[in-house]
C-alpha cells in the first residue's frame, strides 16, 4: 500500500503555498458541505438559500446558515493541519470561510470563498465590512451587527461567497500570484479536480513548483493533475513535514520524533 519512497518537502522547497478547503477543517465538527453527510444533503432548503438570486429575501437564512458555522468554528478551533500550516509561515489560499486558518496564527491567508466571521454592506459598490460577533439567531444584530449598512444604508448581509457570485477579485488575484512564487503547491482537502485547484496547481506547476495533493480519498483524476498524490490523513502528514522541516532547519533539539 505504502509507497516506497514518500513524498517529503525538501531543502529546494523554500516557499510552500498552501491551498485548503472544507477538509481540512471537518474535525472540528464542521464538516464538509458536499457528500452525503455534507451540509447540503442534511438541510437541503440551506442550498437552496445560497443562491444569489434569492437575495435580500433570504439574509434570516444566511444569517442564521454562517453565524452557526461561524460559532462551532470559535468553539472548536483550529486543527492540526491548520496549526501545522501556520508553523511552517507558509502562505494559505483557502476556500473555506471558517477563520480557522487565521485562529492558528497564519498571517497571509487569501480567502476565495469570503468569511462567515465578517459582515458586509449588500450595496454592490459600498466596500463597508466589519468583523461580527458569531452568535445564534437570523437578524444581524444577533451577530453583534446592524440590521443598516453604516455608510450607505443598504442591508447588512454575512461577507460569504453565494452561488452565482464571483469570487473577489482581489482574492484571485492574490491565489494566481502565490501560485506563482511557490517551489511547493501543496492542496489539502479540497477537490484536487475542480477549480481553483484544477487551475492553481497547474499554474503552479507551469512556474516550476512540485505540486502535491494531499487527500485520504483522493478524486479520481487526481493524479494526472498533481506531481504527488498523498492518500493520507494531512492532520498526520502536516504535523510530520513541519517537524521535518525545522529539523532540517537546526532546531532538532525540539524535535520529540527524531526521523
Ligand atoms: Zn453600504
Amino acid at each position: 500500500m505504502t509507497p516506497a519512497r514518500r513524498f517529503v518537502p525538501g531543502p529546494e522547497h523554500r516557499e510552500i503555498i498552501f491551498l485548503t478547503g472544507s477538509g481540512i477543517s471537518a474535525r472540528t465538527g464542521l464538516g464538509t458541505f458536499r457528500g452525503p453527510d455534507g451540509l447540503w444533503a442534511l438541510e437541503p432548503e440551506t442550498e437552496q438559500a445560497m443562491h444569489a438570486g434569492l437575495l435580500p429575501d433570504s439574509l434570516p437564512q444566511l444569517w442564521r446558515v454562517w453565524g452557526r458555522m461561524a460559532r462551532i468554528a470559535r468553539e472548536h478551533g483550529p486543527t492540526p493541519g491548520h496549526r501545522a500550516i501556520a508553523r511552517l509561515g507558509a502562505p494559505v489560499i483557502t476556500q473555506n470561510i471558517d477563520g480557522l486558518h487565521q485562529a492558528a496564527g497564519s498571517e497571509v491567508v487569501t480567502e476565495l470563498h469570503g468569511s462567515a466571521l465578517r459582515a458586509a454592506c449588500l450595496g454592490e459598490a459600498c466596500l463597508w465590512s466589519a468583523l461580527l460577533e458569531p452568535g445564534d439567531g437570523s437578524r444581524p444584530e444577533d451577530h453583534g451587527v446592524p440590521a443598516s449598512c453604516p455608510r450607505c444604508g443598504a442591508p447588512t448581509r454575512p461577507d460569504v461567497v453565494l452561488f452565482d457570485e464571483q469570487l473577489p477579485p482581489q482574492a484571485l488575484d492574490l491565489a494566481m500570484r502565490l501560485a506563482q512564487r511557490a517551489d511547493l503547491f501543496v492542496a489539502v482537502g479540497t477537490s484536487g479536480v475542480v477549480f481553483p485547484a484544477a487551475q492553481l496547481a497547474p499554474l503552479a506547476a507551469a512556474h516550476g513548483a512540485t505540486t502535491v495533493l494531499v487527500d485520504i480519498d483522493p478524486p479520481v483524476g487526481s493524479r494526472e493533475l498533481f506531481d504527488h498524490v498523498l492518500a493520507e490523513d494531512a492532520h498526520e502528514v502536516l504535523p510530520d513535514w513541519e517537524r521535518r522541516i525545522h529539523q532540517v532547519g537546526g532546531t532538532s533539539f525540539l524535535d520529540p520524533f527524531p526521523a
